[in-house]
């Protein structure tokens, strides 16, 4: 059964979040979408085992993009969209995480507006929430944290300037970086020479809710180490006060340091 009360005689597209790893953290409309799509266009980030939900006579194509490596670029995968959609099918577009956070759903939205093609966006867990659920971290906290920026790591070196890194660093809030492993040195030269304290406590959480999930906490002092470990590998960057608030508050150094009991 789709979750929708559209009928659709024509093709469509649901661009769906299949959640940040385990493949149980899709939403019940996301699974019932799956069981029910013609042709599903699958994210590199997608957990694999959501395609078993699919039945026999759905054509499955992998959109794998990873940092490197492109397999199909965003206009191939936009172009695959509309003509699987235009052929009449139900295409469900699968998605790591949730469509909309650096899902590049924005882009395919776009194409399937230009051709017409009817479509719909089903939310998933995104990969800060997720983070934050396994560190035992919440993003945000009535005496810490009063924002939560969702931020993307890729941005640093080529367009700088894009990022407004004082306003980052005196806002007080949660910075959650996404694709920020490779550059968290940067991210945090960036940060301290704005003003934040080398004191400040992060978080990176890779494979989150994947049986592979590592955590590390430390201080901005240690990005350099934390980078070079975790190269590789998606994992969140989450830098703020809350951190000391993390099941894992002992291995943060500085935190005994300035705790008075
Ligand atoms: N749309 C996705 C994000 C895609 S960008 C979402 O909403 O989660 C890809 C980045 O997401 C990775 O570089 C990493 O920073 C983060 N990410 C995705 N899955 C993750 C996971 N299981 N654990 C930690 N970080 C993850």
């Amino acid at each position: 059964m789709l979750t929708t009360n559209q009928s659709h005689a024509r093709g469509f597209v649901w661009l769906v979040g299949a959640g940040p790893g385990a493949a149980d953290l899709i939403t019940l409309r996301g699974l019932r979408l799956l069981q029910a799509a013609e042709a599903v266009v699958c994210d590199e980030l997608a957990n694999k085992e959501l395609l078993q939900q699919c039945s026999a006579a759905c054509e499955i194509h992998f959109a794998g993009k990873r940092a490197g490596s492109h397999s199909a670029t965003q206009p191939e995968i936009s172009a695959m969209l509309v003509k699987l959609a235009g052929a009449g099918k139900k295409v469900v577009r699968l998605k790591g995480g949730d469509p909309l956070i650096f899902g590049r759903a924005g882009e395919e939205m776009q194409a399937l507006r230009a051709a017409g093609i009817p479509f719909e966006i089903v939310p998933g867990v995104t990969a800060a929430t997720a983070a934050g659920a396994m560190a035992g971290l919440p993003l945000t906290h009535r005496d810490h944290s009063s924002a939560v920026v969702f931020v993307t790591g890729h941005q640093c070196a080529a367009n700088t300037a894009a990022l407004d890194w004082g306003a980052l660093a005196r806002l007080r809030a949660t910075l959650c970086f996404y694709m920020g492993v490779r550059r968290l040195p940067e991210i945090a030269r960036n940060l301290l020479a704005h003003g934040m304290p080398a004191a400040m406590p992060l978080a990176l959480v890779s494979e989150a809710t994947l049986p592979a999930q590592k955590i590390h906490v430390g201080t901005l002092r240690d990005a350099d180490r934390f980078s070079a470990e975790l190269a590789g590998q998606p994992a969140l960057v989450v830098i703020g006060e809350v951190v000391r608030l993390t099941d894992f508050a002992a291995e943060i150094p500085q935190f005994h340091a300035q705790t008075v009991r």
